[in-house]
Order: C-alpha cells, then structure tokens, then sequence
C-alpha cells in the first residue's frame, strides 16, 4: 500500500523511527506506540522493528507486547506482520497469553508462508520461555554469576546470545559502544588508491589488492546482522569473494567476529579471514587463499575489470 502522507512528513517519520530504533533508550516506547499508527506501511514496520531493539535496554515488555500482538495476528502489510511476529519473539516472556494467536496464524494457510515461519519460531520461543519460568530453570550471568531473571536472560540472549544479569549487560553494551567509537575514529588510514580504511592491516590488503590489480569494493558502514554490529569488508566482484581483516583482541570483538564467520558459512558465502599474525606473510597468503577462487598471480586482472 502507498503512503498517504505527504512526502516531507513521510521522510521525517522515517528518518524518526530509525533514530527511535538505535537510541537504546527505553523511554521512547509511547513515542514508538504512536508511530504504528501512521499511514505507511514503512514507517508502521520501521516502529514495529524498533519496538522489538527496545526489548534489549528495558522496555516496557507489558506495554511493548500490547502494542505489538493485534499487528502480530493481523496486519495491513504481511511483512508488518512478519515484523510483529518477530519483535513479539524478543519479549517472549512476557506474551504468554498470546501463543495459541501465534499458533493460529502458523496453522493458518490464508497468511504468507513467511508469516507462518515468523509465527512458528515466535510461538516455540514464548513456549520455551513459559516452560523456563515454570520449571523455575535458573540461569547465571556469565560474567558475575549472579542469578539471571526470566526477562534479564532473554533481553541478553536476544541481544547477545550470553546470558548476563542486567548490570553486566549494561557494562558489556557500553564496552561495545565504546570500543565501536574507538574504531569509528581511527578511520584515518588512506590506502594506496585514496580508499580510507580503519586499520593499518586493511590499509595492507589494500594496497595488496590494488598491486595485483584485484578489483574491490570497500564497505566502510557499519552493519547489524543478527544484531550484531559488523565490521566493514573488502568484496571482491570478480572472485565472488570477501576478505575480512580481524584486527582486534577484545572479546566483544570476538563475538562479533564469530558470529559474523558463522553468517558467511550458512550464507555459502566466501570468506578468507586475515589476522594480524598473517600480516608478515601477506602476499603468499592472498595468493593462496585467492587463488583456490580463480585469482591468477602474474596475470593483470585490470584487464578482466575494464570488460565488466
Ligand atoms: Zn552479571
């Protein structure tokens, strides 16, 4: 369905729930609220989405789950719906009473099969958490050790996959962000062909990439896959292939990193990871590495690249 509001009002409600969306502030839950109300099937999903990252900083799971639930058993748009569903999984706790809705709508043949799949994972994970809180499962936070509550283990589970009580999760989201900052400033580095990296070691894959006259894209935003934020990449078009440099030590870092190199993997997607420790035996690594998907050293593949 096409919006009806006027173009300047629709970019604005946009541009406000995406803010509203990575500001990790749990106030703006009525302000999200209010937003599904608008006219567009964008800025209704948009909200519906960010009402879903709330659960991980302490939203109001009452107020969040009511709003969520009637977009989540009918919707104008079916990907609204699929949204629904899914932010409805991240408060899974605490949407009891609407399990046998979602159930309905995995059984019910009238919904897109993306729908039902949503509805199904929701469902099986709002069982899990009731079963959880009945069986009185105990979780511990894997930092402290501290007893984790039914709604501190989902709110770290959605956001981290690890269970941390709500003070650790504060502490290991704030090192992040930190640590992200961090990464944002050191975007100084030029490489040989004008390309600003973020590091010294992707400045080399650079410069070794241009060298060879290896075509590559440079992706220097940030992304969130499965709520994970993601370090830029170099693609390589004509080898179909991506290079990451996993240039830092911190465990957060690491998670990221994994979680990533798993993505690639279930995505068949084709990855050669450099370390820092590679760095000194640069060359003969690329060569192999890329050789085994069609890189030939000696040949200037600039040539192959003028003929795309
Ligand atoms: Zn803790």
């Amino acid at each position: 369905m096409k919006s009806y509001m006027q173009p300047d009002k629709h970019h604005a409600a946009v541009q406000r729930a995406l803010e509203l969306g990575r500001s990790g502030d749990p106030s703006v839950l009525p302000e999200l609220i209010e937003l599904l109300r608008a006219p567009s099937n964008e800025i209704q999903r948009l909200a519906v989405s960010a009402i879903g990252k709330l659960s991980g900083f302490g939203a109001d799971p009452a107020q969040a789950v009511a709003a969520l639930a009637p977009l989540a058993v009918k919707a104008r748009h079916p990907q609204t719906q699929q949204y629904a569903i899914r932010a409805l999984k991240k408060y899974a706790a605490s949407a009891r009473e609407h399990l046998h809705d979602l159930r309905d709508v995995a059984r019910n043949e009238a919904h897109c099969d993306y729908v039902r799949a949503a509805a199904l994972v929701t469902a099986d994970a709002i069982e899990q958490a009731a079963q959880d809180a009945e069986s009185g499962t105990q979780h511990r936070c894997q930092r402290c050790n501290a007893r984790v509550t039914a709604d501190e283990y989902a709110r770290s589970n959605q956001t981290f996959q690890r269970v941390f009580c709500d003070r650790c999760f504060d502490e290991v989201f704030l090192e992040r962000r930190n640590f992200e900052a961090q990464v944002e400033l050191n975007k100084t580095i030029e490489a040989r062909d004008g390309t600003v990296v973020q590091s010294g070691g992707e400045r080399r894959i650079a410069d070794w990439l241009t060298a060879h006259g290896v075509a590559y894209r440079y992706d220097a935003k940030f992304r969130i896959i499965a709520e994970f934020q993601i370090r830029p990449d170099f693609y390589l078009p004509e080898l179909d292939v991506y290079i990451e440099y996993w240039g830092l030590d911190t465990p957060q870092y690491k998670m990221s990193m994994y979680k990533k190199q798993t993505l690639y993997q279930q995505e068949g997607k084709r990855l050669v990871s450099v370390y820092p420790q590679d760095l000194p035996r640069l060359d003969s690594l690329l060569t192999a590495k890329l050789s085994l998907f069609g890189f030939q050293p000696g040949i200037d593949a600039r040539s192959k690249v003028s003929e795309e």
